[in-house]
């Protein structure tokens, strides 16, 4: 088993390995101390794994409750964190007690975020089930809800009192959602791994998936550790994103996936950033191969116009510049400053 501990606000351990679900009672029995938990997953998730968790943390002797929401970025919602709340008061879940966010990134920021909140806040456990919460979710402890004037708009840092990341539920995952974490993966290759990109490249990432979400985790734990509440440097795990927000504003939320969106995102500011000159030639064709060999996309069609127009409304804009992060060449990156004209420059290179 490998083991990655977070040195944040509070400390705390994430597990990773094939099989930890069976283990997850006696897990979690080392981490805290109340025996009386409320676990939220979703009705897919529930389907597969509710009961091996239920029986675990059962034959450790915790008391159990459940809650299943509807799988999907609907579940997010207000609506469904106050149904969450009102369902562990029913459940007489105190300030000792503590949640389980079972499932992907949906399900680990309204549960995160309850457990931030409800009673001034209590602790959480994350079991990440995929590769997207995995690497990147559940690591870091940003919690969040949607509200109608746009995503993850309300929400706290709150930190997971333990991480157990079972790699045998990614067996379960379609190629499409696969891939979909994959975008974040290559991210983390390109900010920060030349060794993980180069690897990533061949594009065999099934065979060693223990060791890359590890290799991702203990990156962002990293960057984490340095930079909790986003201040500065833990801006580089935004790489890819500006673009990435608006070509999933301009397709519609939902319709093009986020770690597609990244994958894209990645490659259209590398090329554009290499035609000026401050990326090394032919780290562009690199990385577009990479994506190629992890089935990722590397464009999307979007006129230069509408991706200013909806890129600056990014939360890395203050009132007239822009902080884009660039990769130099893989493994390398840095977080540059531009004035809009600037960043209009750089967009008409794409
Ligand atoms: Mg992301």
């Amino acid at each position: 088993m490998k083991k990655i501990t977070v040195n944040a606000d509070t400390s705390y351990d994430i597990l990773i390995e094939g099989g930890l679900l069976k283990q997850c009672g006696e897990l979690i029995s080392q981490a805290v101390k109340s025996k009386k938990c409320a676990i939220v997953t979703d009705d897919n998730v529930d389907g597969l794994y509710g009961d091996i968790v239920v029986k675990s943390l059962e034959n450790s002797g915790f008391t159990v409750s459940k809650l299943v929401v509807p799988h999907g970025e609907e579940s997010k919602s207000h609506r469904q964190l106050i149904a969450l709340y009102n369902f562990l008061c029913e459940n007489d879940i105190t300030r000792t007690d503590f949640l389980i966010a079972l499932g992907g990134g949906v399900v680990g920021d309204l549960t995160g975020f309850c457990a931030a909140t409800y009673l001034r806040g209590i602790d959480y456990v994350q079991i990440p089930t995929t590769l997207l919460a995995q690497v990147d979710s559940s690591v870091g402890g940003k919690t969040a809800v949607n509200i109608d004037s746009g995503k993850n708009l309300v929400g706290a840092f709150k930190q997971p009192a333990l991480v157990i990341t079972d790699t045998d539920t990614l067996s379960t995952l379609s190629e499409e959602i696969y891939a979909e974490g994959m975008g974040e993966v290559v991210k983390y290759g390109m900010i920060r791994s030349l060794p993980l990109f180069e690897k990533l490249s061949e594009g065999s990432s099934r065979k060693y998936l223990d060791e890359i979400i590890a290799q991702c985790v203990g990156i962002k734990r990293n960057v984490v550790q340095n930079d909790e509440f986003d201040t500065g440097e833990r801006m580089i795990l935004n790489f890819g994103h500006t673009f990435a927000h608006a070509i999933e504003k301009a397709a519609g939320y939902g319709n093009v996936p986020h770690g597609k969106a990244v994958a894209m995102g990645m490659y259209m500011i590398t090329s554009a950033a290499e035609k000026q000159g401050k990326v090394k030639k032919g780290t562009a064709d690199r990385l577009k191969k990479c994506l190629e060999a992890n089935s990722l996309p590397h464009e999307y069609k979007i006129s230069r116009d509408d991706l200013y127009r909806l890129s600056i409304g990014d939360k890395k804009r203050t009132s007239d510049k822009i902080r884009v992060i660039i990769c130099a060449e893989p493994g390398n990156c840095e977080i540059i400053t531009l004035s809009l004209n600037e960043y209009r420059e750089l967009i008409n290179l794409v």
